[in-house]
C-alpha cells in the first residue's frame, strides 16, 4: 500500500470499531504486582492497522490478549479499564443472543446523576476516568470501565452489551452501542474471541495442533462460528487455502502441519483466522519466526486481505522496519506505557519521545555515524505505581523532575491531538515550567491512587 493512501486512511472520519481506554492488566504474585499494561489507550478503524511497538517486556502481547480476554491467573484486567467494541452487527448479534447481558443506555441516562460521584462511599472520582469535573464524565464512560453499580445504577458486572442508540428488544433496530470487551465471560467471550476478533500468534505451531490435518483445523473453525459441514466446508477450508496463497490448495487441505514449510504454516494460520469472518486481526509478532523473504510475503498477503475485507487490524512487532511497512498509526510501548502515538509518516519523520528516537536509531541505515546505535539497559518491570518516568534511567535526556513526575501523554505541539508524547519536555511550543504545570495538572486530575490490589473494588 502506497504512503499517500496509507495517510488517506489515517484521516478518515470513520468511527472506530475499537476503543481501549486506560487499560490495566496487571499480575498478582506473592512478591509483587507486576502492572503489565498501566493505562493504555488508543482506537483502531476499519481498515485500518494500528501497530503496536516496543522491545520485550513492554506489554505488546499483554495488551493484546487482555482485548482477547487471554489473560490468565495470576493475572486480571483492572476496573476501570475498557476495551469497547462497537461493529454494529455485533452489537445487535448479542443484544440478541444475550438479552440479560444487556443495558439500554437511553434508559439508565434517567437515573445517572454525576453528583453521585460525591457521595459517601463512592471511592471512584471524575479523574479515575479522564475527566476534571463530574458533570463531564457520559454515562457510557461510567458502564464501560465497570463504576456503574458503585454509582447507584441499575447494572450488574455480568452486563457487557450497551445500546445507545435504538430499542435492545428490538436488536435490528439498533443503531449505535457497543459491547464491552474487559467485561466478557463465558459464551459471550467464546463468541467473541476467533469470531469476530481474530487472533494470528508468532509460533504458527502453537495454534496448529500437529495430529490433524490442516483443512480439518479450518473446518472445525467454519463448524464453530459459520455453521458449515461437509463437502460445503471442505470447498471453503480449500477456497481459503488458496485465498492466503498456498498453491495445489485442493490437495494441501488433507496435509498435516509438518508437510508445511514456516510461511505456509502461518498462511494456514491466517486462513483459519479469516475463517470466522473476523473484524478485527489481532496478529502478536506473526513475522518474527520466519526469514525476510517469506516476511514480506506475508506482511503484503495481510495488507491485500486487509483491504479485500476492510478487516481492522492491531499488528504487534518489536521491528520498526515491519511497523513502517504496514501500519497507518503507531503505538510506541515502553514498561506498559504508550509513550508515544502518531500516523506511521509523522513518527518516522519527526519521532519525538527519546525511546522512540532511541528505537529509530538503532534501524541499520538510520543511525548518525558510522556505529549503529543501541538503547542502554533494560525495559525495567513496572512493579509499582507510574509516580516517574520509567524511561529516565535509559534517557539521554533526563533531568531532575523526570525521576519525580510522571509524564502524561500530551500532544507535541499543543492543539495537535494526532501526535501525543509521553515525556516532560512536551508540548515543546511551551517553556519547560508551563510543559511541567501541564503534565502535573493532568496526573492530579488522573487516578494517581488507582489499588490494583482490588481493595478498593
Ligand atoms: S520525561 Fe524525562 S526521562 Fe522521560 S523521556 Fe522525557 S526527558 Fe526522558
Amino acid at each position: 500500500m502506497s504512503m499517500e493512501s496509507q495517510i488517506e486512511n489515517t484521516t478518515s472520519d470513520t468511527q472506530p470499531i475499537l476503543e481501549v481506554q486506560n487499560l490495566q492488566t496487571a499480575f498478582f504474585t506473592d512478591k509483587e504486582t507486576i502492572r503489565a499494561v498501566d493505562g493504555v489507550s488508543f482506537d483502531i478503524e476499519p481498515g485500518e492497522t494500528v501497530g503496536i511497538v516496543g522491545e520485550s517486556g513492554s506489554g505488546k502481547s499483554v495488551t493484546a490478549r487482555s482485548i482477547m480476554g487471554l489473560v490468565d491467573s495470576p493475572g486480571r484486567i483492572l476496573e476501570g479499564s475498557s476495551a469497547r467494541f462497537t461493529h454494529l452487527e455485533t452489537v445487535q448479534e448479542y443484544a440478541s443472543s444475550f438479552p440479560g447481558k444487556t443495558v439500554d443506555l437511553n434508559r439508565l441516562e434517567e437515573e445517572y446523576d454525576p453528583s453521585a460521584f460525591n457521595q459517601p462511599g463512592v471511592s471512584v472520582t471524575p479523574g479515575d476516568l479522564g475527566y476534571e469535573r463530574a458533570a463531564d464524565v457520559p454515562l457510557a464512560d461510567v458502564v464501560a470501565a465497570g463504576y456503574g453499580s458503585e454509582l447507584g445504577l441499575d447494572v450488574s458486572d455480568d452486563d457487557c452489551v450497551f445500546v445507545t442508540g435504538g430499542d435492545p428488544g428490538s436488536p435490528e433496530s439498533i443503531t449505535d452501542g457497543f459491547v464491552e470487551l474487559s467485561r466478557l465471560s463465558g459464551e459471550p467471550q467464546r463468541q467473541m474471541r476467533g469470531g469476530r476478533i481474530a487472533m494470528v500468534f508468532q509460533d504458527p505451531l502453537t495454534s496448529l495442533n500437529p495430529v490433524y490435518t490442516v483443512g480439518n483445523q479450518i473446518k472445525e473453525a467454519l463448524r464453530l462460528h459459520q455453521g458449515l459441514r461437509g463437502e460445503e466446508a471442505t470447498r471453503e477450508a480449500a477456497q481459503l487455502l488458496e485465498d492466503v496463497g498456498i498453491p495445489d490448495a485442493r490437495r494441501r487441505v488433507n496435509e498435516y502441519p509438518h508437510q508445511f514449510s514456516g510461511g505456509m504454516r502461518q498462511r494456514a494460520v491466517i486462513a483459519m483466522a479469516l475463517a470466522c469472518e473476523p473484524e478485527l486481526l489481532i496478529c502478536d509478532e506473526p513475522t518474527t519466526a520466519l526469514d525476510v523473504t517469506i516476511q514480506a510475503q506475508i506482511l503484503d498477503l495481510l495488507a491485500e486481505l486487509q483491504e479485500e475485507r476492510d478487516l481492522a487490524m492491531m499488528f504487534i512487532t518489536h521491528d520498526m522496519g515491519v511497523i513502517a511497512e504496514i501500519s497507518h498509526r503507531v503505538n510506541v510501548m515502553y514498561a506498559g506505557e504508550v509513550i508515544e502515538s502518531a500516523n506511521v509518516e509523522t513518527l518516522f519523520a519527526e519521532p519525538k519521545h527519546p525511546y522512540t528516537r532511541g528505537l529509530l536509531q538503532s534501524i541499520p541505515g538510520r543511525q548518525e555515524g558510522d556505529r549503529l546505535q543501541t538503547i542502554e539497559g533494560n525495559v525495567p518491570t513496572p512493579n509499582e505505581p507510574a509516580t516517574y518516568c520509567r524511561f529516565a534511567p535509559r534517557c539521554p535526556k533526563a533531568f531532575n523532575e523526570c525521576t519525580a513526575m510522571h509524564p502524561e501523554s500530551v500532544p507535541v505541539t499543543e492543539g495537535e491531538d494526532d501526535h501525543t508524547a509521553a515525556c516532560l519536555l512536551y508540548p515543546e511550543d511551551r517553556s519547560s515550567d508551563e510543559a511541567l504545570a501541564i503534565h502535573q495538572q493532568r496526573t492530579a486530575a488522573q487516578a494517581t491512587e488507582t489499588d490494583p490490589t482490588g481493595e478498593s473494588e
